[in-house]
């Protein structure tokens, strides 16, 4: 039988994977998180494109309730990209980077809003729902693209006005079908505000909400790591760097379906309260820092609930390590990387770089980084790197010229209400 879901905080019958997706959070405010964990099906490894091991993968959690063939036809229409492992030659000999960034819109975030846009058209089944999200960088435009044209679906996207970097902000204005933006003249607080204050009343309204919570969207994020380590022979050391942690507890997932890896290393920016906890801290709380990798910039990461389900504390502490670079290290790794091997790495990938560098040192294990955006999202920060901007790629330059279409609204709750029932 595929695995059923129960809140983190115990509330609740368990329920199934339709009701999960569609609540997003669980009723008494837990995340939820599967009775058991299927193991990789046989022969997972022989699978030849990623859309046919992905669905093996996905069938012992999914195929019974979704159905094989539709499970199928979701999987290879969400991902349509490849998701390559680059080795790194010279000094960098040993680091390979698993590039998660082929997608849409180009960070990491498609894999798994693609794949759960395309559940929900299945779950809903006709019915209708609105997706409301604040965002400040990624979230928005993987969003938006995995949402569009799914029948039954509306997504309303919410940014603060002038507080996004160019490229962002054209990603999350591209006109797009279902798709309504609101820039908020505020900041990104105000918009979450808005946000928590229209889901702690909805006045009617059917509201779903799709930031990494979601177990639609982690269930996916278990493929690449699987794709990536097909051919290791040596489990890995695999670097992820990461914010709301959402990332590292679908490895965790696939490493407890039996995927081999050594260890991770949870990297880290500024933000280092999850690195400090692995180290033997408190679990962190209090607010976040900006930084160059700002798609990073989480105080309290939302996944760590989970992670402290499914293990406890000491088993989080043996099988992960926790790392952080401030921006200095992150834009010398920048150089160093470039200079040595020719690779452009944006600022996020570059924090999972820079424990690399650390790791391969000390180790000889092969090292696994996972990119999880493209350079071309941050011109800034790779210039004031490596002294040049990184090559745009076609897709991202045809989303720069296209039709812009967003509605400008004040940073109250009427006006977010107003727009909604427009
Ligand atoms: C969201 C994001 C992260 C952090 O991922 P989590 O799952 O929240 O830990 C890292 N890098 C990029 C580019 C992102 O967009």
């Amino acid at each position: 039988m595929n695995p059923r879901y129960v809140s983190t905080r115990g509330g609740g019958a368990p329920v199934s994977f339709r009701e999960a997706l569609l609540q997003g959070l669980a009723p008494d405010g837990g995340l939820f998180v599967p009775t058991r964990i299927p193991s990789l099906p046989e022969g997972w490894r022989d699978a030849e494109t990623l859309p046919e091991m992905g669905t093996r993968i996905l069938a012992p959690w999914l195929a019974e309730e979704v159905g094989a063939a539709r499970l199928g036809g979701i999987v290879e229409d969400a991902l349509a990209f490849p998701i390559p492992l680059v080795p790194l030659s010279g000094e960098w000999d040993g680091v390979h980077i698993l590039e998660l960034f082929h997608g849409p819109t180009l960070s990491f975030k498609d894999v798994g809003a693609r794949t759960m846009g395309r559940l929900f058209a299945w779950a809903l089944d006709g019915e209708e729902v609105t997706i409301l999200a604040a965002t400040s960088g990624d979230t928005g435009s993987a969003v938006a693209d995995g949402f569009a044209g799914v029948p039954g679906v509306r997504v309303v996207l919410l940014f603060p006005e002038g507080q996004v970097s160019e490229v962002q902000r054209r990603q999350l204005v591209a006109q797009r079908e279902n798709v309504r933006t609101l820039a908020v003249r505020g900041t990104f607080d105000d918009c979450q505000r808005l946000v928590k204050a229209v889901f702690a009343d909805p006045q009617g309204a059917r509201l779903s909400s799709a930031n990494s919570i979601n177990i639609g969207r982690l269930l996916p994020q278990m493929l690449y790591y699987s794709w990536g380590l097909r051919a290791m022979e040596t489990p890995p050391v695999v670097i992820v760097p990461s914010g709301n942690l959402g990332n590292l507890t679908a490895g965790m997932l696939a490493t407890e379906a039996g995927l081999p890896v050594r260890r991770f290393i949870a990297a880290h920016n500024a933000n280092a309260g999850f690195a400090r906890f692995l180290g033997g801290g408190d679990v962190p709380a209090g607010d976040s820092v900006r930084t160059l990798s700002n798609a990073m910039d989480v105080g309290v990461p939302s996944n760590l609930e989970r992670l402290r389900h499914l293990h406890s504390d000491e088993a989080l502490r043996q099988r992960i390590a926790g790392e952080w670079a401030p921006d200095d290290d992150t834009l010398r790794t920048m150089r160093e990387v470039f200079d040595a091997t020719g690779y452009v790495a944006d600022p996020h990938t570059a924090v999972g770089l820079t424990a690399a560098r650390r790791e391969s040192a000390r180790l000889g294990t092969p090292v696994v980084v996972l990119a999880t955006a493209h350079p071309a999202k941050f011109p800034e920060a790779v210039h004031r790197a490596i002294g040049q901007e990184p090559e745009t790629p076609p897709r991202l330059a045809a989303l720069m010229d296209a039709p812009e279409r967003f509605e400008t609204v004040t940073p109250e709750v009427r006006a977010l209400r107003d727009a909604l029932r427009r």
